[in-house]
C-alpha cells in the first residue's frame, strides 16, 4: 500500500503491556505486526488471537533469545525451526523473522531460506529498551519517519532492558501514529508494507 510504514514489536507477548499496546492501536485503527517470542506465545495464546483478529500481524522474533554469532547454525536452525512450529500449532503462521538483537549470521540467513521466514530488520530504532521518555523517544525516530520506514519498538522486557515494563513505548504510540499520518503514512503490518525490506539493520541493538 502506498503511503506506509511499519510498527514492529519485539520480545511479547506480554500480560501486562501487549494488551495497552493493543490498545493503542484500537482505538488509533492503526495495525503493526508482533515478533514474538515462542514460548511466551504458549504461554499467552490469547493475546496474539487477540492481536489477529484486530488486524494485526504475529511473526517470528525466537525460541531462546540468544544472539545468532553466539550460536552454531544447528541451533540457529533448530531455534526458529522449533518457534515456527509452535507458532503454527498456534494458528500463526509466520512469515517473517527478526533475530534477537538484530545479529543476521551466515546461518541466520541459511536458516530462513530453509524455513521460508522473511527476515527483516528495522529502519527506525526506538530504542525504548533504554527506558527514555516517550516525548524523546519520538524526537529520536521522527527522521526515521519515512515511506516504507520500519519501526522497532518492545512490548515485552527482554534481556538487557533497562526498564521494568514498557509504559514509555505505550505513552509514545499515540503520538507516534499521529506523526506517521501527517506525513501522509499509514501505519500497516509488514505483509503490506511497500518495497523491498531490510533485512539487515543499521546497527544491532544493545540490549533487546
Ligand atoms: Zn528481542
Amino acid at each position: 500500500m502506498p503511503g506506509s510504514v511499519a510498527l514492529t514489536f519485539d520480545d511479547g507477548p506480554d500480560p501486562t503491556w501487549t494488551p495497552r499496546v493493543l490498545d493503542v492501536l484500537e482505538r488509533a485503527g492503526a495495525r503493526a505486526t508482533f515478533f514474538v517470542v515462542a514460548p511466551l506465545a504458549e504461554r499467552h495464546p490469547l493475546l496474539l488471537r487477540r492481536a489477529v483478529e484486530e488486524g494485526h500481524e504475529v511473526s517470528l522474533h525466537c525460541t531462546r533469545h540468544r544472539r545468532h554469532d553466539k550460536m552454531t547454525a544447528a541451533e540457529v536452525f533448530a531455534d526458529a525451526q522449533e518457534g515456527k512450529q509452535t507458532l503454527r500449532d498456534l494458528g500463526h503462521e509466520a512469515a517473517d523473522w527478526r533475530a534477537p538483537w538484530g545479529v543476521v549470521a551466515g546461518a541466520t540467513k541459511d536458516a530462513a531460506d530453509a524455513l521460508g521466514l522473511r527476515l527483516v530488520g528495522w529502519t527506525a530504532d526506538s530504542e525504548d529498551w533504554r527506558g527514555d521518555g516517550a516525548g524523546e523517544m519520538l524526537a529520536c525516530l521522527a527522521p526515521g519517519i519515512c515511506p516504507g520506514g520500519i519501526v522497532l519498538m518492545h512490548d515485552g522486557v527482554g534481556p538487557g532492558a533497562l526498564r521494568d515494563g514498557c509504559g514509555g513505548t505505550v505513552e509514545l504510540l499515540a503520538p507516534l501514529i499521529s506523526l506517521c499520518r501527517s506525513r501522509g503514512l499509514e501505519p500497516v503490518p509488514l505483509g503490506e508494507l511497500e518495497g523491498p525490506l531490510p533485512d539487515r539493520n543499521p546497527r544491532p541493538v544493545a540490549g533487546v
